[in-house]
């Protein structure tokens, strides 16, 4: 290491600011000599100055002995020298410090010099303001002003210090035939020392496949190398498995002489806050699928009969009123036909409540197998009375249809706690007239059924409108 020294024009090359004071106080100080009295230049500084100076007086053959270390250079270097030897400290340093305390004693000149002090992980530079003086018995003294010097590199090491992302710079390491074999590393910041999980200064100097297994397991270090071929940046993201834990790297390669600067962050919170965002997202389209299947199922419960599953009255309607729409849209028929269960009274009556119950939905179930299942609407708008919508239908095929349902449940019976009840119904078919609207097609019908019933029951009648009934033969 060799220092940058300066014996002229010593207050243009300093950077302190504190120089020229000191350097003031020197000249009215300086005898003939060419030396200041070392207590009389003390008492002519502030504490804050004097906190920055080394006191030093010559030791045995080649070496010097600290009397002070002042306490700003103590915070600085994190170590307090009083009472020691400049021999131990670390070399380069010990020796380039000591030749120039040496040439001070002999030139008896102040000096100025600037000195790169190369601790593991950061290269700083030092600042000497180097002054000749003496004790009061006349033996040499000499007062080092010392401050850190902001340079380049430390500019640098600062920028390195600060970043967030581990960066390390690298150098290519290649085989006899030029192949890049592994990479050694030169410098690591504080950040790629955490984030590796190694020291700083057992990364630098390492090397950098042995350091970091994972990334060469992750192809990583192909990638290094093309940087380092192609001299062309690269940036990607990777997850690793970092110290047990699911880790997302952000990766940036750049080239830099020949080897590269690599610089990762951790971006694990950021992915998982997207992959969150899309889960909730997909939580939230579940939802509201479960939600819309839950209100068609309310709906679908509000317009039902609980006991024969047939329309109810609300649902009816508003099946009859969506026909009448669409027959009048696209001029097609429709039937209704009413019926009604005959007598029925009688079976609640001789079997009990939950005996016609079952009978209720013995004949809903036998209404639904006799109509077809996806165009014809059943609907229980009575105690004992269902409907049946019948679209593009006309009163011919709905009277036949009724006539049918007739014949079977005339025919069968049911058996209901171990009892056969038999049941007849009546029924009043009605064609509708879309522009009449959905009462008239209902009233039409219920007049029909009336007939029905009046004529005998267990019989089909149909209503011809406006008001004429046609009374078919009475069934055997
Ligand atoms: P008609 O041949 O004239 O229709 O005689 P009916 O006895 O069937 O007619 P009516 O209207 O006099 O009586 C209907 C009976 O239906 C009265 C009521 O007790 C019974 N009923 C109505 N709703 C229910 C029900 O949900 N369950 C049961 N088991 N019976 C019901
Ligand atoms: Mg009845
Ligand atoms: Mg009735």
């Amino acid at each position: 290491m060799i220092p940058t020294v300066h014996t002229s024009d010593i207050r243009d090359h300093a950077t302190a600011p504190e120089a020229g004071a000191i350097l003031d106080a020197f000249a009215e100080l300086a005898g003939e000599d060419g030396r200041a009295p070392v207590d009389a230049l003390f008492a002519r500084l502030d504490e804050a100055v004097a906190s920055g100076i080394e006191l030093l007086e010559p030791w045995g053959e080649d070496d010097w002995f600290y009397l002070r270390y002042g306490p700003a250079v103590t915070a600085t270097y994190g170590l307090d020298m009083a009472g020691r030897l400049v021999s131990e400290m670390p070399e380069p340093s010990a020796q380039a410090y000591r030749e120039l305390l040496h040439r001070v004693r002999r030139e008896r000149k102040p000096m100025l010099a600037v000195l790169q002090s190369l601790a593991v992980q950061r290269v700083r530079s030092w600042e000497k303001l180097i002054l000749p003086c003496k004790a009061p018995c006349g033996a040499d003294r000499i007062a080092t002003f010392v401050t850190a010097r902001l340079s380049r590199e430390d500019l640098l090491t600062a920028v390195l210090e600060a970043s967030q992302d581990g960066i390390m710079s690298v150098r290519a390491v290649r085989d006899p035939q030029g192949r890049v074999v592994d990479a050694v590393i030169v410098t690591a910041n504080q950040q790629a020392s955490e984030y590796s999980g190694h020291p700083v200064w057992r990364l630098v100097h390492g090397s950098f496949k042995a350091l970091f297994p994972g990334l060469v397991a992750r192809r990583v270090w192909d990638r290094c190398v093309r940087v380092i071929e192609e001299r062309a940046t690269e940036r990607f993201e990777i997850n690793i498995s970092h110290r047990r834990l699911d880790t997302w790297l952000r990766v940036t390669i750049v080239p830099l002489d020949d080897g590269f600067v690599i610089s990762f962050c951790d971006v694990t919170d950021l992915k998982y806050a997207l992959i969150e965002a899309e889960c909730s997202r997909e939580e939230l389209a579940a939802e509201i699928e479960q939600r819309l299947a839950l209100e068609q199922e309310l709906r679908r419960l509000s317009h039902t009969d609980e006991l024969t599953q047939a329309l109810n009255r609300r649902g009816f309607d508003a099946a009859l009123r969506r026909e009448i729409a669409l027959a009048g849209r696209y001029q097609r028929p429709f039937s209704i036909v009413a019926v009604d269960i005959d007598h029925f009274k009688r079976i609640n009556d001789v079997h009990g409540h939950a005996a016609g119950d079952r009978v209720l939905g013995a004949v809903a179930e036998l209404l639904r197998s006799a109509v077809r299942a996806d165009a014809d609407v059943i609907g229980r708008i009575g105690g004992e009375e269902f409907v049946l919508l019948l679209p593009s239908t006309r009163k011919e095929g709905a009277m036949a249809l009724a006539e049918r349902i007739r014949e079977r449940l005339a025919a069968q019976s049911f058996e209901v706690a171990g009892e056969r009840i038999s049941v007849s119904a009546s029924f009043g078919v009605a064609e509708g007239a879309p522009e009449a609207g959905e009462d008239a097609v209902m009233r039409a019908a219920d007049a029909a059924l009336y007939a029905a019933k009046r004529s005998g029951r267990n019989r089909v009648c149909l209503a011809r409108p406006p008001a004429e009934i046609v009374r078919p033969q009475l069934a055997s």
